[in-house]
């Protein structure tokens, strides 16, 4: 805060007599005074001592008042001091003008009074001090934003170990049929709702990453087709539940695009589950097809539902972070208004573009995503082939919480694997020292010996003969090229679907 009666004020003048009158002035006045009788003089001064104000004689023998001002301002250490302009002759307002728009903040022509030279010094002050007051009000809040979006991380970081543990204990229970109706029914309840949990946690974590522009892809030849089949087969028993139609009209052949598999996943699965939730009666059609011939040839897909529809007043901001039309209190299905905006970052990092339609409430509403086909010529080759190679393989799980442990130790138990477990990095790479695995699965957050230190352990000691899987609740980028780094073979987000763990073993 500044006292302005404390202020101190740096006084530029060549005349000698009218400095002095200056000077006695000011500290009459009360303020600190600094002198300087060149422009040179007067940047050093300012440098060192850091003045509040600075009043500057225009004509100066070395360089113009105008050009000491102009590079106050250009220095980041002397930018924001109080500049008054004085000048001892009379001026023509185009003087003046320059002054001002040559970053002045205020003109004074002699002859002037003190009264008048004090009462402009203090309202300088004033700005100045409330220009101070909302520059650290700013730096405030950009901390507060800041430390927000680590705080989503992290818990979204924290949501996701119990997650894990629950989503490993389903995929158990589910390969046993259910003992009755209303066990399979609650099976199925915990089934959704977990996945629904696991999306919100992941549109949380994204959140942040949005926020910071760290929104990343990983893309290679995907086929549009399996991708919207896969989001379907997810979906479609939640369109079930709320009795609505899902119809599907799908092109005869593939759809290449140069794409993240996994992202695209999200955006359709984002707008179909909004298209399921916002809609009550009738359904929801999907229409995928492809638009245009070679270089702009792209793939549009259509949803479209007869839902509650979206205001206009609301349609041009839907995809802004937030967002939702409905804010009452008893909003009964909106998330965290995260999903729209996320589904336009992630299709425009892929090339293409999305938009929305709505005739207003009670009209259903449509989004229509466009994304570029890939050219590349030639198909991928056909996936390998692999026997069941994955049944009966020797595999060590170090995860340091107990039920996580547990789950997912039946789980691969069930699935045929000899498995050991250690609660921690230590203990972890004792035992395959001792009894080499063929499989590590290593949590990366474990006390003691974090599991990047782990990998590194194992490959010093055990060597390249094992496969490295790390598990860790943090989904950024950096985690997985530091998983890679310390030698690991691949890198699996929490909560870990059973089919992608099944995936992962036969694929090693
Ligand atoms: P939310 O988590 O609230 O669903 P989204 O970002 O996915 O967040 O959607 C933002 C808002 O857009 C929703 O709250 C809802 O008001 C509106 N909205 C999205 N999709 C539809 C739809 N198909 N029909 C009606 N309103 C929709």
């Amino acid at each position: 805060m500044v006292e302005p009666r404390l202020a101190t004020v740096l006084n530029v003048n060549d005349d000698d007599a009218n400095r002095y009158l200056v000077n006695r002035i000011l500290a009459l006045a009360g303020y600190n005074v600094l002198e300087a009788a060149t422009g040179m003089g007067a940047l050093l001064m300012a440098q060192q001592h850091h003045p509040d104000v600075v009043i500057l004689d225009v004509k100066l023998p070395d360089i113009s008042g105008y050009e000491v001002c102009e590079r106050l301002r250009a220095d980041p250490n002397t930018a924001s001091m109080a500049v008054l302009h004085t000048s001892a002759t009379f001026v023509t307002s185009d003087k003046k003008v320059r002054g001002l728009e040559g970053g002045a903040d205020a003109y004074l022509t002699q002859p002037f009074e003190g009264a008048e030279l004090v009462a402009t010094v203090k309202s300088l002050l004033r700005l100045r001090h409330a220009e101070q007051v909302a520059r650290h009000r700013a730096n405030e809040l950009a901390e507060m934003d800041r430390r927000k979006d680590e705080f989503l991380a992290m818990l979204g970081h924290e949501l996701r170990n119990p997650l894990a543990a629950i989503m490993t204990a389903i995929g158990i229970l589910e390969r046993r049929p259910a003992s009755d109706d209303k066990e399979a029914r609650m099976r199925g309840i915990i089934q959704r709702q977990t996945n629904h949990l696991a999306r919100l946690v992941d549109d949380l974590l994204d959140v942040s990453r949005i926020t910071r522009d760290r929104v990343e892809l990983r893309p290679g030849r995907v086929d549009l087709i399996p991708v919207l089949r896969q989001v379907l087969q997810v979906l479609q028993p939640m369109a079930d539940a709320r009795g609505l139609g899902l119809e599907v009209t799908l092109p005869p052949g593939p759809l290449w695009l140069h794409a993240d598999a996994t992202r695209l996943e999200q955006v359709f699965t984002n707008l179909l589950d909004n298209a399921i939730k916002y809609t009550d009666a009738g359904g929801v059609r999907l229409d995928v097809a492809q638009e245009g011939v070679d270089g702009s040839a792209r793939a549009v897909v259509r949803v479209k539902d007869t839902g509650i529809g979206i205001p206009l007043g609301v349609l041009p901001r839907i995809f802004e972070l937030f967002a939702q039309a409905d804010t009452s209190l008893e909003r009964t299905r909106g998330g965290l208004g995260i999903g729209l905006t996320l589904v336009r970052k992630l299709v425009q990092l892929h090339g293409g573009e999305v938009l929305a339609h709505s005739d207003g409430p009670g009209t259903g509403s449509e989004f229509v995503v466009k994304l570029p086909l890939d050219h590349a010529v030639g198909a991928p080759a056909p996936a390998r082939q692999v026997a069941d190679l994955r049944r009966g393989r020797r595999v060590l799980l170090v995860e340091d919480n107990a039920d996580a442990r547990q789950a997912m130790r039946d789980l691969l138990e069930l699935w045929g694997h000899q498995v050991a477990v250690a609660p921690d990095g230590l203990q972890g790479v004792a035992l395959a020292v001792s009894q080499p695995p063929e499989l590590a699965l290593v949590d990366i957050g474990l006390p003691g010996l974090d599991g990047y230190r782990v990998a590194e352990a194992l490959r010093a000691r055990v060597g390249n003969g094992i496969r490295l899987v790390a598990m860790t609740g943090y989904g950024g980028p950096e985690g997985r090229d530091q998983a890679l780094r310390s030698g690991f073979d691949r890198h699996l987000v929490k909560p870990v679907k059973p089919d992608e763990l099944d995936r992962i073993l036969s694929e090693l």
